[in-house]
């Protein structure tokens, strides 16, 4: 079953290239309401590719307008294990887009890539999933395992409709094991699995201070100035030297790092001078005590995105701005909760701030931090199955960014769960020329054939 399933997956390469080339011509941009048509174009056009290869059950949940797609195919008996399996079909938006050496939304083929938008973010790689599907159930009538397939429209929007549905649906979603198969590897040739994310705290602060714009020349000295507050006010949330977040408590949940994890991050071909290169930074920086790469995973951090207020027009004005306000989060870490440091945040800000000056604090979102025991059983199979398709066993390590339904799987499932992928560091996500690089495409979609043999041999 696996031999004619590979051997269909590469006999058929070319036709699921041009099955994702469609997909990837329908701008199915989540965030813009002027694609609202295209989100359920991508969802329907998903669903019709789904029913046609023979998966069993497909169902197209409205979701206010971006549709999530729930399928399945559970005719390998209740003694197979199951397996679920998650990706998404929205996109980000393209802007800016004359930065694009092509159109986003008519996909190219320039040498061993496939630009588009959503190419590696995550329909090329959702479709690797389906694609690996497909091989099975056309050559041999069946797939190895039972396998649950969740594609959602909300990736890039926070996840709302699928952070509800894993809850209220969690015994219809019940599985074995949870692939998240929206990720990256470190190279073509070096695959990477990740057994956690970290969580994330979004808040936005403004100071106010005098109801209108003053002059520093009549006033300045005699009343407070919001952006000096401001700046006082970030400035005392870090140490200068340590790195450490100054807030009280914000360190009390999280976890020392184990000896074991720390060797394994050491043995990742991310050390300093790789991530010097791939910043072009003058030097590296963070939290006194930690390498580079654990403080870019496992460790938490505090970053400001924004500020604004006042005068930063060409020339000068001498303004005494009414009010400035930044923007800022916190990639958290277990077992700290986003909802308990957005309060210890706002604790500390409000005791720093001046009664000369308003405070306004926001939590504009807050997500919690996941992980999974890497020595896991799942992580040798995926491990193999990458080993079988990419020659090369995947790097194993906690992924620095935010996924919030990782923890929402975790908690409703039960179930192990690993990230995966087949995306490069190069791909551009977000960005001007996204692209697919296709030989991590066609490897991944092996890479998924042997990953369902794998789990039905190992149950
Ligand atoms: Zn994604």
């Amino acid at each position: 079953m696996l031999s004619n399933a590979l051997a269909y997956a590469r006999e058929h390469a070319q036709m699921f290239l041009a099955s994702l080339t469609e997909l990837l011509a329908i701008p199915s941009v989540s965030m813009e309401p002027e694609h609202a048509a295209d989100m359920v174009h991508a969802a329907e056009w998903l669903a019709d590719y789904l029913q046609r290869i023979g998966m069993s059950e497909v169902d197209l949940l409205p979701s206010d307008g971006r549709p999530l797609l729930y399928a399945a195919w559970q005719r390998a008996g209740p003694d197979a294990p199951t397996l679920l399996l998650y990706g998404h079909y929205d996109v980000q938006p393209v802007d800016p887009l004359a930065e694009w050496r092509t159109p986003p939304f008519t996909p190219t083929r320039l040498g061993d890539d496939l630009f588009a938008r959503g190419a590696s973010d995550d329909k090329g790689q959702t479709f690797a999933c389906i694609a690996a599907l497909e091989a099975y159930l056309q050559s041999a009538g069946r797939l190895p395992i039972n396998v649950k397939l969740i594609i959602e429209g909300e990736e890039e929007v926070s996840s709302t409709f699928l952070r509800r549905f894993v809850v209220e649906q969690s015994a219809r979603l019940a599985c074995d094991a949870v692939l998240l198969v929206d990720s990256s590897m470190l190279s073509p040739t070096l695959p990477l699995v990740m057994y956690g994310a970290r969580g994330n705290c979004y808040m936005e602060i403004e100071v106010v201070g005098p109801a209108t714009d003053l002059h520093s020349g009549a006033f300045g000295g005699a009343v407070e100035n919001p952006f000096n507050v401001l700046a006082r006010l970030l400035a005392g949330l870090q140490d200068a030297q340590t790195r450490r977040v100054l807030v009280d408590g914000f360190y009390d949940a999280v976890h020392p790092l184990q000896p074991e994890e720390q060797t394994l991050l050491a043995g990742l071909p991310l050390n300093e001078a790789a991530l010097l290169h791939m910043t072009g930074a003058p030097a590296l920086a963070g939290e006194t005590g930690y390498s580079a790469i654990e403080r870019a995973t496992v460790r938490p951090t505090l970053d400001i995105h924004g500020i604004s207020g006042g005068f930063t027009g060409p020339g000068k004005k001498t303004v005494i701005p009414a009010r400035a306000s930044a923007k800022f989060s916190m990639r958290l870490v277990p077992d700290q909760d986003p909802l308990v440091i957005a309060r210890l945040v706002e604790e500390h800000l409000r005791c720093q701030t001046p009664p000369t000056v308003t405070l306004t604090v926001k939590t504009l979102s807050a997500s919690r931090p996941a992980v999974v025991d890497y020595r896991l059983p799942l992580m040798q199979t995926v491990a193999q199955a990458y080993q079988a398709a990419f020659g090369a066993a995947p790097a194993l390590m906690r992924g620095g960014g935010t996924l919030p339904i990782m923890a929402d799987f975790q908690d409703a499932l039960a179930a192990p769960l690993a990230l995966i992928g087949f995306g490069l560091p190069d791909d551009n996500l977000h960005a001007p020329n996204e692209k697919l690089h296709l030989p991590c495409f066609y490897h991944g979609i092996e890479m998924m054939v042997h990953c369902l043999a794998q789990l039905a041999t190992d149950a």
